[in-house]
């Protein structure tokens, strides 16, 4: 069987990791089993890609459609006019994306359309929100999808809403969790830990690059100064993605506990969350991974496709409004966060499950 695998950007690459190294296994085993590991470059930035292949050693791509930056519908048309070439001339049994991005939906489009079969890890989740793309992506990925492979319950459930038949559906937990579990025992202090002299729960990392939070000038500098007057001082770390770079040079937002770093490489940013006293994000994998780590979660976004992150987790979403950020740092500061657990099947063992299924199935 020949599998072409899709990424194409940050967490595509985390979700990609354990699925390759399940593969290698399965070859180990005696399986004739291929795979073409296909990089659309939607994230080119070295922070935002090579170092993730290098740290979590996942092998180089068979090829880079080196498709750069654009506007949502420039990226998608060349994701889709480079991967067409791409299953071409290197026909495949399926094509496997992972997650919401635009290279998910771009790479299932074309996919469907030459008649391959598609397979979808994180399948069957949804925010409710369609001003986000990421919502747009998981449902047109969703509506061409042969198997999908889902995180939860919950997901199945949206699935069989939608009709989906229940043999297609394949609970199998969640990759991300499968890479911080193989590496959590390699996380790496990072040198800004001395440099600011950093200790075990006295600081808070902040993470923001959703359109929602950072396409508006106002609604950054009016979230970052309420989360500096909430924050007693403690020192807030904080990755900037490029996106909001851009904002956040036109703003001169300048704070004695506020810290810009570059984005981090994932064994030293998780080793920052694990050992934080509270992460602040609009991020929906790093809810995941704060849950998993039992990490307070602070999520300025209104809506979540991963509720289990809240319901059984240590998420609470908190939006942009003042009055819920406001309690959420309250009950942060009297230590009566709520605790979290680990949501069914988030083992490390997902990749293994998707493999063994793909083997029986296509
Ligand atoms: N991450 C990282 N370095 C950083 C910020 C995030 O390695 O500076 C990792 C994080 O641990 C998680 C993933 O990037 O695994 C989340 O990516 P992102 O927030 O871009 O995407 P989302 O999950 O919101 O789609």
């Amino acid at each position: 069987m020949n599998i072409t695998l899709v990424a194409g950007a940050r967490p595509n690459f985390i979700k990609i990791a354990p699925i390759i190294e399940a593969i290698h296994n399965k070859q180990t085993e005696g399986f004739l089993l291929n795979y073409r590991l296909v990089h659309t470059g939607q994230h080119y930035d070295e922070n935002l890609s090579g170092a993730f292949f290098e740290e979590l050693s996942i092998p180089a791509p068979h090829v880079n459609l080196g498709v750069g930056s654009g506007t949502q519908a420039e990226q998608t048309a060349a994701i889709m006019i480079g991967f067409e070439k791409e299953l071409q001339e290197n026909p495949c049994d399926v094509v496997l994306v992972v997650g919401d991005v635009t290279s998910t939906m771009a790479c299932a489009i074309v996919a469907k359309k030459a008649h391959v079969k598609v397979a979808h890890v994180e399948a069957g989740i949804r925010s409710g929100d369609l001003t986000m793309p990421e919502e747009i992506n998981r449902i047109v990925t969703d509506s061409l999808t042969d198997y999908f492979f889902t995180t939860s319950e919950y997901a199945n459930e949206n699935l069989r809403q939608l009709g989906v038949e229940v043999p297609k559906i394949f609970f199998v937990g969640n990759v991300m969790i499968d890479t911080l579990r193989k590496h959590e025992c390699r996380f790496k202090k990072p040198p800004l830990w001395d440099d600011l002299k950093l200790k075990n729960k006295n600081y808070l990392v902040m993470t923001l690059h959703r359109p929602s939070n950072v396409d508006s000038e106002q609604l950054v500098k009016k979230l970052i100064d309420q989360i500096i007057k909430l924050s007693k001082g403690y020192p807030i770390i904080f990755p900037v993605h490029p996106r909001t770079q851009k904002l956040l040079n036109a703003l001169h937002l300048n704070f004695k506990n506020l810290h810009y770093v570059n984005p981090l490489g994932y064994l030293e940013f998780n080793y920052l969350v694990k050992h934080a006293l509270a992460i602040i994000t609009d991020s929906g994998g790093i809810t995941e991974e704060a849950t998993v780590m039992d990490i307070p979660c602070i999520t300025l976004r209104n809506t979540t496709e991963r509720p289990e992150t809240c319901t059984i987790g240590t998420n609470v979403l908190v939006g942009n409004d003042p009055k819920k950020i406001k309690k959420a740092f309250k009950t942060l500061f009297s230590g009566t966060w709520k605790k979290g657990s680990i949501p069914e099947l988030w083992d490390g063992h997902a990749a293994k499950r998707i493999v063994n299924h793909l083997t029986t199935i296509v």
